[in-house]
């Protein structure tokens, strides 16, 4: 499957992106029925290869019990039984009696979708959906770096969908350089913030609209209002997740000291539980990317060795892109692993005593996609809600708004601009176009 992955020849790249333009000016992409058609190619597309594309996905990250297929076959199923009332025009009081005002989604063109390697097949498809229940032409770039699943999804976008709705561009950041020079009604990019910035840059040049889905320092504030085991079985489960490559996993914890001991034992108690004593030998246990990416956390990890940070794992293997499940203590924010999103199973503990010490700590830092607190006080949750800022907040537990498609997910400041999910893809994809109709009366 390997050998196919090829990267689209760059002099390809500006006949793709006008082939789209082209399609989209028919109108064709407007009809309600024509969305619906796409949306169930997409969804054929997805439940008839479910089981290839979760062999992909463990190909190139070893990460087993797969989600993001069920996810993306609710989101399309949900977008193709709900459009009508998605996209209805919404009513607006009007000047004089006699005018109708209404706010009309209009599709916005046609759109470019940049996938990350973390996800690789949901980070396309969700947007993607969102994109054509909302009457868009879109190309999508999947991560070169998640080679399996890039080839194998091109594969099957360019057998089920329609070319000229939903063409592909593959390669890296030579051709996406060239990609962005052309001109989109927006582009939708997950990945981090350097690239984002590249991103960002080419669209001011035509004034196209960005939403830019990045990452983090997420943190997660253990309080004592807290009960650690279930709180460790959170943290450490969702840390494990993908290896800690996951733009909502925790990236560090803020601690009373006095609680530090318990949780750590409840940390390692839950890992073993999920992968035995020595998570290298386990089937399950996911693998960093690539070489690089691991090379990076060894880096961060020696440094962390060195001053005698290291608590429990600390095992890494580049030949097989292993990384333990580690803890780190007595963690300063001057310290290398506090400078950039770790994006790895290594987990710092800041020593931390009270809720107004935390709240201090997470603005020090940029704004994170979430934030997560363990508390059942009020005081605290409203404490955290009105005194700090973050994409996305939870309380007692971690990651889980992902999945609930009636609250926006994104961003805000360097952990992104926009949203999407639900009723926030589409309009994410969409122009609230203004609409005043009035009698010829009034000429
Ligand atoms: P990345 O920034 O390295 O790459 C993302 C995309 O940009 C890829 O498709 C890549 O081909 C392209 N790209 C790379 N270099 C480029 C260049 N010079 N010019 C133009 N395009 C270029 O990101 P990544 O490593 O794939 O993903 C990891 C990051 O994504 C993390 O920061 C993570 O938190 C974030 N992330 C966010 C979400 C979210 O939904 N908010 C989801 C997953 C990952």
């Amino acid at each position: 499957m390997v050998s196919e992955h090829k990267f689209t020849p760059v002099s390809d790249i500006p006949k793709i992106v006008a082939a789209s333009r082209a399609t989209f000016l028919t109108h064709r992409t407007q009809s309600l029925e024509f969305r619906k058609e796409q949306l169930r190619a997409l969804y054929l597309l997805v439940s008839e290869n479910s089981a290839d594309l979760t062999g992909a996905i463990r190909a190139d990250l070893n990460r087993p019990s797969d989600f993001e297929i069920p996810t993306c076959l609710r989101v399309i199923k949900s977008f193709i039984e709900n459009l009508e009332s998605l996209v209805e025009p919404q009513k607006a009081t009007g000047l004089i009696g006699t005018d109708k005002s209404f706010v009309r989604l209009s599709p916005l063109g046609t759109v470019l979708i940049i996938g990350a390697w973390n996800f690789p097949i949901m980070l396309v498809i969700e947007p993607l959906a969102g994109a054509i229940a909302a009457g868009n032409t879109a190309i999508v770039k999947p991560s070169e770096v998640s080679v399996t699943s890039d080839t194998l999804l091109t594969r099957l976008l360019r057998k089920y969908m329609d070319p000229s709705v939903v063409a592909v561009v593959n390669g890296g950041a030579e051709e996406t350089t060239v990609l962005l020079k052309e001109r989109f009604d927006h582009i939708f990019y997950t990945g981090g913030v350097a690239v984002a910035k590249i991103v960002m840059q080419a669209a001011a040049k035509n004034l196209t609209p960005v939403t830019l889905e990045l990452g983090g320092k997420c943190p997660a504030i253990v309080t004592d209002k807290t009960d650690l085991a279930k709180a460790a079985q959170k943290i450490a489960g969702w840390k494990a997740l993908n290896c800690g490559q996951v733009c909502l996993s925790v990236d560090y914890v803020l601690c009373p000291r006095h609680l530090q001991d318990e949780l750590i034992k409840n940390l390692i108690g839950t890992w073993q539980h999920m992968y035995g004593k020595d998570a290298k030998q386990s089937d399950v246990y996911p693998r960093i990317i690539t070489k690089r990416q691991l090379e990076r956390l060894e880096k961060v990890l020696s440094v962390a060795k060195k001053e005698n940070k290291v608590v429990y794992g600390g095992e890494s293997d580049l030949s097989n892109r292993y990384m333990a499940p580690t803890i780190l203590t007595d963690v300063k924010l001057e310290d290398t692993i506090m400078e950039e999103e770790i994006f790895g199973p290594l987990l710092p503990i800041i020593d931390c005593e009270d809720i107004q010490g935390a709240v201090d700590v997470v603005n020090k830092g940029e704004h994170p996609l979430a934030l997560y607190l363990f508390s059942d006080d009020p005081v605290h949750v409203e404490k955290v809600l009105s005194e700090t800022r973050s994409g996305g907040v939870i309380v007692n537990d971690i990651a889980t708004h992902f999945s609930n498609h009636s609250l926006p997910f994104g961003g805000v400041g360097h952990s992104g601009i926009g949203n999407y999910h639900g009723k926030y893809s589409v309009e994410t994809f969409s122009h609230k176009r203004a609409v005043m109709v009035r009698s010829q009366a009034h000429l």
